[in-house]
């Protein structure tokens, strides 16, 4: 007879965990227990040896779905009798709370199957759930994970839920957000005013109708709520549009059915997966050329859609009574967080919406739809919102407490809790009040639920991001960590790279040593520090932040840099055309005497500008809308045809004058824009795979928002690979400014333990 713990941390608790392993002691006539408690999951086993070491097996081959494993440790134990029972035990909470905690889990296929089985008890019940799926992060109050700490403690489960819950052999056993329509949570309709007009079943169908007759339906979901409009109807949608005051950004579209999907969308096989997946994201897809049913205001100009299928059973239930595809946009003003709670989107959906589809489970916090781009057959997450957040990582050693509080633009924060890293889901750009105050909350609430007291707050190198003013506040110590190396820091701990990496971090903007704003770097970094060994030549962007917004200043600067006062001279061009003589001026003052118009190393910056120059975009509407264009125009038959650029390895800086003059005679000669995006995109996929092989190291790290163009990507990662290099690029963790957090929290870690 052998008596051994396991000791399994990870994602292993409100999955169903606890019944598997009595399953497993069950079919190998195992004695023992096993119990949740602060850091995950433990289990005594008493038997034979084979059959313990049949079960340490089982635990990873078998282990339920939506479950992840980080770690598994087996240790013996002076044998605490002959044989017996198993038994599952009660959770023990220890002095500290690091378990990791599960993301939102879309239904799974068995509560489907209830879901439309007149003789389930549960038929058409709109929050049926079990321990395979249903909400988790998003009613999560506290730790460990146990009804009392989540939003569902409002609701007394009735006598047969109770059972269920009890009963270690159903699939309902200690699913803590368990309910039927007799205990749990229910639906209503309410208008403008919130008043009730119509409950349960009625409200869904009431709630449909209004959508087909071209309302604009706010919906509560599982982590806030969304505006929902018939995505065919181009008065909805544009109504929706107005009212949102959201211009031209694509909406994302919640599809009935795989099936429906595919008459409008290619979809792959991996991409199908991965919108079927217990995380159920939005994901980018082809639109098929001859698809005809949306409505063109869904998504003008872009042959991609952010797309997904219902994943709850109320979303379930109401696109079966829809049938066709439906526009659900966060329940927003466009630059505020999205609403949670149902009286306060009354108050401030109310201009938007012209009904709510609500129900009284608490939403705990603020959980979008994450967005995915399938790349090279796996899932790249561009925001982790339900499904993937919160993050978790184990970090192999026990670390100092630190507190990561992201970057400006799609801000994320982080925590080092024990031997774990834990990112929060996407909060957004801390733009506006209402951005800033999401962010405190989010911050107070990340804090308390891993009861995390910062011993070292990790910052933005840039001194007016709100989020460093708020580090700056709190009583610890701040350690700044560049933008571009905290990128590059993500990819590194991330993808689990040992050090030294050469780290490719292409984005926007990001505050540089010097003091210039930086995003077309090339840093050979480690854990300890970093090297800016090449970056791409700098420009003078006028009108500074404004530049952001405005490709045509982006450009006018390329051309400054390039041709020299000219510049503004060259009225044929369409980046010049968009000024009038006056801003022309001004524009050339700016720069010739240096008044807010800061030298720039930034790719982001470097796209705007050509997507201006070929005519694209003058003024954008939102944040990367002119690199997507450019994108998006590449003609397929431009081959691999480039513009050239040089790079000279003493100074380490990319030239990129010779191809915009190049790039300047093809648009006079024959403004083909198809050909010019390609060539411009493989002259950058070359020149980053010329420095890569001049510098040397094997393990790159591509990271930054400019990777979040696939074709970009894709060149840049064959070349890398032709040169015999190692490229590495996220999955879990965004390439954006999403994923900054993580890096910071690193950097902070390691600072913190060099004293
Ligand atoms: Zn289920
Ligand atoms: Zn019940
Ligand atoms: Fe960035």
């Amino acid at each position: 007879m052998t008596t051994v713990t396991f000791r399994i941390e990870g994602v292993v608790q409100g999955v169903g965990f606890r019944p598997f392993v009595y399953r497993l002691a069950r079919r190998y006539g195992i004695a023992g227990w096993v119990r949740n408690d602060s850091e995950g999951v433990t289990v005594e086993a008493r038997a034979p040896a084979p059959a313990v070491d049949a079960m340490e097996r089982a635990l990873v081959d078998e282990a339920p779905p939506a479950s992840r494993i980080v770690s598994l440790r087996r240790e013996s134990v002076a044998s605490g009798g002959s044989s017996g029972d198993f038994a599952i035990i009660p959770t023990v909470a220890a002095d500290s709370i690091s378990a990791f905690i599960s993301p939102d889990l879309a239904m799974c296929d068995d509560c489907r199957r209830e879901l439309i089985d007149p003789t389930d008890r549960r038929f058409r019940y709109p929050f049926i759930n079990c321990t395979n799926c249903g909400p988790r992060y998003s009613i999560i109050e506290a730790l460990p994970y146990d009804r009392r700490n989540t939003t569902m403690r409002a609701f007394a489960m009735c006598e047969v839920c109770l059972a269920e819950y009890r009963d270690p052999l159903n699939r309902r056993f200690h699913a803590q957000p368990n309910a039927c329509a007799d205990c749990g949570p229910s639906v209503s309709l309410w208008d403008v005013d919130g008043s009730v007009q119509a409950a349960q079943g009625a409200a869904i169908r009431a709630a449909a109708a209004l959508v087909r007759e071209g309302a604009v339906l706010a919906v509560k979901g599982l982590g806030g709520f969304h505006l929902v409009v018939d995505a065919r109807s181009d008065g909805a949608v544009s109504r929706l549009r107005r009212r949102k005051h959201r211009e031209e950004k694509p909406l994302a579209v919640m599809y009935p059915s795989p099936a429906r999907l595919r008459d409008d969308c290619h979809v792959t096989d991996a991409e199908a997966s991965v919108l079927d997946s217990p995380a159920a994201p939005i994901a980018l897809v082809e639109r098929r050329a001859d698809a005809r049913t949306l409505s063109a205001a869904v998504a003008p100009g872009a042959p991609t859609l952010g797309v997904m299928l219902p994943y709850t059973p109320l979303h379930t239930l109401l696109m079966e009574h829809l049938g066709f595809p439906v526009v659900a946009t966060s329940g927003n003003l466009s630059e505020e967080p999205i609403c949670i709670d149902e009286r306060d989107a009354v108050e401030r959906l109310g201009g938007i919406a012209d009904a709510f589809l609500v129900h009284d489970r608490a939403i705990a916090r603020q959980v979008d739809d994450s967005v995915v781009r399938v790349f090279r057959g796996e899932a790249t997450v561009l925001r982790a919102g339900r499904g993937y957040a919160p993050f978790s990582m184990d970090l192999g050693r026990s670390v100092p407490r630190v507190l990561a509080v992201g970057p400006h633009m799609k801000n994320t924060i982080a925590v080092s809790v024990g031997d774990k890293a834990f990112v929060s889901q996407h909060i957004g750009t801390l733009d506006t009040p209402q951005a800033l105050e999401a962010y405190r909350r989010a911050h107070k609430d990340f804090a308390e639920l891993y009861e995390h007291e910062a011993e070292a707050v990790a910052r933005d190198l840039h001194p007016d991001y709100a989020s460093s003013a708020y580090a700056a506040a709190i009583d610890a110590p701040a350690v700044a960590v560049q933008h571009h190396y905290a990128h590059v820091l993500a990819c590194i701990a991330e993808r689990g790279l040992s050090s030294p990496v050469l780290g490719v971090a292409w984005d926007g903007s990001g505050y540089g040593d010097d003091g210039a704003i930086w995003g077309g770097e090339f840093l050979v970094a480690s854990r300890e520090g970093y090297d800016r060994v090449a970056h791409l030549r700098t420009f003078r962007l006028p009108g500074g932040d404004l530049g952001a917004r405005e490709p045509r200043r982006s450009a006018v600067g390329l051309l400054y840099e390039a041709y020299g006062e000219n510049a503004v001279t060259m009225t044929d061009l369409p980046s010049i055309q968009a000024f009038d003589a006056q801003e022309r001026r001004v524009v050339a003052r700016a720069i010739d005497r240096d008044i807010n118009a800061p030298l720039v190393s930034s790719a982001g910056r470097l796209f705007d500008g050509v997507a201006s120059l070929v005519g694209l975009k003058q003024r954008a509407s939102f944040e990367g809308q002119a690199a997507m264009m450019l994108e998006h125009a590449i003609s397929d038959d431009a081959g691999h045809s480039q513009y050239p650029t040089a790079y000279d390895a003493s100074t380490g800086i990319i030239d990129w004058a010779p191809m915009l003059r190049e790039m300047v005679r093809d648009i006079r000669d024959s403004p083909d824009v198809g050909g010019i995006a390609a060539r411009f995109h493989n002259a950058l996929a070359a020149s980053i795979v010329a420095v890569a092989k001049a510098v040397g190291i094997e393990d790159v790290a591509l990271t930054g928002g400019c990777f979040q163009n696939a074709y970009l990507a894709e060149r840049v990662i064959d070349g890398l690979e032709g040169a015999g290099l190692r490229p590495h690029w996220h999955r879990r963790v965004p390439p954006n400014d999403g994923g900054v957090a993580l890096g910071q929290l690193i950097a902070g870690i390691v600072r913190t333990e060099g004293g």
